[in-house]
């Protein structure tokens, strides 16, 4: 329970939920009963509201709408066997989502808030938690600005509300990928370490035009020489080079840190696989393919897990990966599936009980 800000339950009369059937259930298109929302005004969070999901009134000069100080994330709920709901991990994201705010200028939300509201919320829709296998809630928390006034500076007032998706399996298509050397996502000073929303709406383009190619989405690359690898399209990225695991470092900032990648590394590592983060150069997985040594490629992020790539393209340069052959993603993907599940312990404790 919090103790500086009570939290105001409003419920709704009937539930949605009994129209619905979760049973693969399409990605981010149906959200539950209620949702929770808190007010930041004179230098502090107000108000903290569980009231029904509802749309948002704002004025059309909102800060948001005109300079972008909007942060997100994204994490997931799920029923373990015993249909316990718990929450994958929700600190990591909380810690990311505290660097984003402190990144846009944006006031950081208390753990009370952010944490303990989500959990509540979530307590009151775990009806909507689907208790089938590979299914899950995705959860959104964000936070925009709200003052109504046109001029550049940061926002006095900001709005921090949490909503609720419940998904069916996500079943990771095997990607294909090109190697991106028009556009840049981040640049070293930038913002591509925090979950800002303008990262999503410059990534756009590029995505879009990979697609007219034939290709799923695009691998990122520095923006000065366009070699050094970042990461693919909104997941992190791995290359598993002569039985070696390789992961672009984050020091730059360039890169989102992502919890998948986090848990992937801690699992290999467990394994007794060798993972190393630091700087990887296309021409390097060039070299490396062709020497038959590039053996394994994947994807990792919160709403596929973990994505194996099986084709990479770099100017005219086509590597091509069967996927069947690939042993360490599938371990991991395993792995990681079980502790959720409550078959394997979950020594990290990953899990968060609601
Ligand atoms: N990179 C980007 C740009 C992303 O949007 C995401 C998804 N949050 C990731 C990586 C993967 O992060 P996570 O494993 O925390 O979902």
């Amino acid at each position: 329970m919090i103790d500086a800000l009570e939290i105001q339950v409003t419920k709704v009369a009937k539930s949605k939920l009994n129209d619905l059937n979760l049973e693969n259930i399409p990605f981010g298109k149906y959200f539950t009963d209620h949702m929770l929302e808190a007010e930041y005004a004179d230098g502090e969070w107000k108000t903290v509201e569980i009231k029904p999901y509802q749309p948002l009134t704002l004025d059309p000069s909102t800060s948001v709408l005109h300079y972008g100080q909007a942060i997100f994330e994204g994490i997931k709920a799920y029923k373990n066997d015993n249909g316990e709901p718990f929450i994958f991990r929700p600190y990591d994201n909380f810690k990311r989502f505290n660097k984003s705010a402190v990144r846009m200028n944006m006031p950081e939300v208390p753990e009370e808030i952010f944490i303990e509201g989500m959990r509540q919320l979530i307590d009151i829709e775990s009806d909507w938690i689907p208790a089938l296998k590979e299914h899950s809630m995705y959860i959104r928390p964000f936070m925009i600005s709200t003052d109504a006034m046109l001029g550049v500076k940061p926002s006095e007032t900001y709005k921090f509300l949490v909503i609720l998706s419940p998904g069916g399996p996500y079943y990771a298509q095997p990607m294909k990928i090109a190697v991106e050397e028009q556009y840049t996502r981040a640049a070293p000073g930038g913002v591509g370490f925090s979950k800002n929303a303008g990262n999503y709406g410059g990534s756009m383009r590029a995505a879009t035009d990979a697609k007219a190619q034939g290709y799923d989405q695009v691998l990122w690359t520095d923006a000065v020489e366009h070699k050094w690898l970042q990461e693919v399209g909104m997941m992190n990225v791995f290359f598993v080079i002569d039985n070696v695991v390789v992961t672009p470092s984050l020091e730059e900032g360039t890169i989102l840190e992502g919890v998948t990648r986090a848990t992937a590394i801690t699992l290999m590592k467990e394994a007794g696989y060798k993972v190393e983060e630091r700087r990887v150069n296309i021409d390097e997985l060039v070299e490396a393919y062709k020497a038959g040594k590039f053996t394994e490629t994947f994807g990792t992020g919160t709403a596929a897990v973990i994505a194996p790539i099986r084709e990479l393209k770099y100017k005219d340069f086509v590597m091509e990966f069967d996927i069947n052959n690939f042993k360490i993603s599938p371990e991991v993907k395993a792995t990681l599936a079980s502790i959720r599940e409550g078959k394997t312990a979950d020594t990290h404790n990953w899990l968060f009980k609601i």
